[in-house]
């Protein structure tokens, strides 16, 4: 066959290890081993019933047809005001544009602010698509570093540096964070802010995690002076509705940028299911109850896990503000993470992820997501810490 093209071969580029537990632990599922799952983000509750039904009313009623691309008026008011409340910024539906899911918004962003070899700037560790996202934009992916020492915060001198040795033209940031559960302080925040000023930077800011907040608060960039002509905002029902399958996200920004991305959104997607976009306009009319019930179980077992860490000292929590992740360091016992994650894999049937998955900067550590239900989920941390015990006696 003819080439593909460099654009998508390169997507997997030097990226994913690690992801082979992920694939054996599914495999180990679909032959009938009991596997205790801590590894992708996927609630352990479905799409709660009422949306579900909205969805299908919609439907029924007849909105099956071409959706209007940038979304439903209805669903881009939803989307304004919550954003409007949520932070402060005066946001209205020319500021909106629907998209298939977060992941489609992360594409769209980079498409839309990188010219093909532009440099976009990323912090390690980094949500595992985010090179390849950047690739397949044809820019060049370029990762910011950062130290568990410092709670993975990513230093805004070194992000200084770094665009203006690149040149780079987009920032992306993700708080609160996967994998690491930051939640960015408004210091880090307003200094990233300069930078990018400075540098004349497009901020690219990922706050799918945005209902998932355990301790002190959550900050978009863009409410910050200056920021929101140069902010593109991704959000997602994914996390806050558990409705990862109905591939309903978002992208705010100025009205410029928006417009030029639903011209993309004409020549890709094609817009989103008009009866999903129903079923999210629903969600989002019954305000925050819904997306605290689905936050509280993570909470709940943060801090059993937290808990059940405090019983021993060889494996250490990486302090963290939110999200459904615990970034455990697991250094002591000499393993890599990749290491580690395999072998707990085989002998216990516990699945984790290895931190190299998610960059150079976590090198040491596993990933465990609280997507198991409570008491499985604390059998499965002591079972880990015994085991990370034995491990450690016998380097
Ligand atoms: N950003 C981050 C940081 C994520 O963790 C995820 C999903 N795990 C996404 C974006 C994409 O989510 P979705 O496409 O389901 O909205």
């Amino acid at each position: 066959m003819p080439h593909l093209s460099s654009r998508i071969t390169s997507l997997n580029e030097g990226g994913s290890d690690g992801w082979e537990v992920f694939y054996r632990a599914r495999a180990m599922v679909a032959a009938g081993k009991r596997v205790t799952e801590l590894t992708i983000g996927e609630h352990d509750i479905g799409t709660d019933r009422a949306i579900l039904d909205a969805m299908h009313k919609a439907a029924l009623a007849g909105h099956t047809g071409y959706a209007m691309v940038p979304g439903t008026p209805a669903l881009r008011d939803a989307i304004a005001a919550r954003v409007t409340t949520r932070t402060g910024v005066e946001t209205a539906r020319e500021n909106v544009v629907v998209t298939a899911g977060g992941q489609a918004g992360l594409f769209a962003t980079h498409i839309a602010v990188c010219a093909p070899g532009d440099t976009a700037l990323y912090i390690d560790p980094y949500y595992a698509t985010y090179p390849g996202t950047i690739r397949g934009a044809s820019a060049r992916a370029v990762a910011i570093e950062t130290d568990a020492a410092d709670g993975f915060l990513p230093d805004p001198a070194r992000i200084d540096r770094i665009a203006r040795e690149t040149g780079a033209r987009s920032l992306l940031l993700n708080t609160p964070n996967n994998p690491t559960g930051a939640i960015y302080p408004a210091e880090t925040l307003q200094a990233i802010a300069r930078v990018a000023q400075a540098r004349d930077l497009w901020v690219i800011s990922d706050e799918v995690y945005d209902t998932q907040i355990w301790e002190g608060e959550h900050l978009s960039p863009r409410a910050l002076p200056g920021m929101a002509e140069r902010t593109l905002v991704i959000g997602s029902m994914s996390k806050s509705h558990a409705m990862t399958g109905s591939r309903l996200g978002w992208i705010v920004g100025p009205q410029a940028a928006i417009e030029a991305l639903i011209d993309l959104s004409t020549s890709t997607t094609y817009g989103v299911a008009g009866f999903i976009q129903d079923g999210a306009a629903f969600a989002l009319a019954q305000g925050d109850a819904p997306e605290r019930a689905v936050a509280e179980p993570f909470r709940r077992r943060r801090a059993l896990v937290l808990g059940a860490l405090s019983r021993q000292d060889l494996v250490r929590a990486i302090p963290s503000q939110g999200a459904m992740y615990l970034m455990l360091d697991i250094r002591a016992t000499g393993l890599s993470g990749r290491d580690f994650a395999e072998n707990l894999l085989d002998a216990h049937g516990i699945a984790v992820m290895p931190g190299e998955s998610f960059g150079r900067s976590a090198a040491g550590h596993i990933r465990v997501a609280l997507t198991v239900e409570d008491a499985r989920l604390v059998e499965a941390i002591d079972t880990l810490c015994g085991f990370a015990a034995r491990r450690a006696e016998a380097a």
